[in-house]
């Protein structure tokens, strides 16, 4: 019997190879093992067997050399540690491990985001096999078809391939440190804004969209969410749901062939603290911590449009108001050479133009009862608001190491970073983007500091 993608569990989806979806698209997995547990690390040494690698580099950081050593390793398996303190992933990074590669025939990365976006990267680059060993569940990338690397100062998205074997042992996962299980929460809660700026898109720009990949992530984020109150005591099913559900959303992103279904506008704020981290050095954090805070902030957007109605000639005339002059000087001034892809992006994209715009409200017009139904979606803010405070969450920018005073021009700018229609596109177009973020920011004055 033919089976719907939101009908599989998760070691079903590590091999599903789907025809008849009805999105139209065929959604393939081929992910070798994935397993999570307590005591799955014993697999170790059966899945060096089976991947026929004789002489594997087992690499990891600083941080996890004990960790590594005691609870991972045979005593006689030698260990490669990153010369860096606190290594990124940048081509650096992967440049050092590549050269420690070369007289082996296998990887095994034993860490979590930094460690397996070098793991991968230097396994496609080699195409050698490539176990990640995972030791927190801070990110979505575990089973992700690209590394987030630092290219020339720039965090880019680099297509690679999922490791071959994935092992969590929860019992070795439950002694990370608690701000790592709060990002990967932040990371699984990004899901509710993704995918809601997903569907939004969907109906404004007909871009490709899959009910079928969505349901399985917002499956995923409820059921972290329904079990967050145990992420202060890293109980075994907290720890599972969530490596399950980051594991799931890294998938889903290959299954639909974007990354909409697990980054949006939420993302993108994130983003942005890292490139004016990376080009100017102001001070960033976690990334799923600072996804937590874009979520929050990115409900409020959303929350935001449900209260409005659009009209015609005042977007039309708001829109008119566009200087692409003013818009590039505070790219510049946010981002300093950063700022350059993103501009040229627009010369591409031309999303600021008059005439694309105006077809895009006419479409927001005809549909704006099927947008509003969407966010009729949007979690209750004050019970999240509790969940949060119950696990002791970052709640806003203030409890981050980002210390941003420019909130409201980083939101503002949100949708400059990719090529993706989201919430503040949204506001844009009906000419309301510059109302709503003095509303929920202030003016530029008070939203400055200065
Ligand atoms: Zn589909
Ligand atoms: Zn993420």
């Amino acid at each position: 019997m033919k089976r719907l993608l939101s009908e599989l569990d998760l070691t079903d989806i590590i091999r599903c190879h789907i025809t008849d979806c009805p999105c139209g698209r065929t959604h393939r997995v081929r992910l070798l093992q994935l397993a999570i547990g307590p005591g799955v690390v014993r697999q170790l040494p059966e899945h060096i067997m089976k991947l026929g690698m004789r002489r594997p580099l087992a690499f990891s950081d600083r941080n996890l050399t004990d960790l590594a050593r005691r609870r991972v390793l045979d005593p006689s398996q030698p260990l490669y540690i990153l010369s860096q303190a606190e290594p990124s992933a940048s081509t650096a990074s992967v440049a050092e491990v590549r050269a420690a590669a070369r007289s082996h025939d296998g990887l095994i990365a034993i860490g979590s985001g930094t460690l397996n976006d070098i793991g991968k990267a230097v396994a496609s680059e080699l195409d050698l096999p490539f176990i990640l060993v995972a030791t927190a569940p801070s990110m979505d990338g575990f089973a992700s078809a690209t590394s987030s690397l630092t290219v020339d100062g720039i965090k880019t998205s680099v297509p690679t391939r999922p490791p071959d074997v994935i092992l969590a042992d929860t019992d070795i996962v439950r002694t990370a440190p608690l701000n790592l299980y709060l990002a990967g929460f932040g990371d699984m809660l990004a899901k509710i804004t993704s995918l809601l700026d997903w569907r939004i898109a969907y109906l404004i720009t007909g871009e490709y969209y899959c009910d079928e990949v969505a349901v399985l992530v917002r499956r995923a984020a409820s059921a972290v969410l329904d079990a967050s109150h145990e992420i202060p005591s890293r109980s075994e099913n907290i720890t599972r749901r969530l490596l399950e559900g980051l594991v799931l959303s890294g998938l889903a992103m290959g299954l639909a062939g974007v990354s909409r279904p697990a980054s949006g506008t939420e993302h993108y704020i994130s983003h942005f603290w890292d490139m004016r981290h990376a080009s100017l050095g102001y001070a960033h954090d976690l990334h799923g911590l600072q996804c937590l805070v874009g979520t929050l902030e990115t409900l409020k957007l959303m929350d935001a449009v449900r209260q409005l109605t659009p009209n015609r000639e005042r977007a039309l005339s708001a829109v008119a108001t566009h200087d692409p002059d003013i818009w590039a000087k505070e790219l510049h001034e946010l981002l300093g050479p950063a700022a350059r892809p993103l501009i040229e992006l627009e010369m591409k994209e031309q999303k600021y133009h008059r005439g694309p715009h105006a077809d895009r409200l006419e479409r927001i017009l005809a549909c704006w009862p099927q947008i509003l139904e969407v966010l009729d979606d949007l979690p209750d803010r004050e019970r999240l608001g509790e969940t949060l405070r119950a696990c002791d969450a970052p709640l806003s920018v203030a409890d981050l190491k980002v210390k941003e005073p420019r909130l409201r021009d980083v939101v503002r700018h949100t949708g400059d970073i990719r090529d993706k229609y989201i919430i503040t596109r949204l506001l844009y177009d009906i000419g309301k983007l510059d109302a709503v973020l003095v509303r929920l920011y202030g003016d530029r004055q008070d939203a400055s500091g200065e």
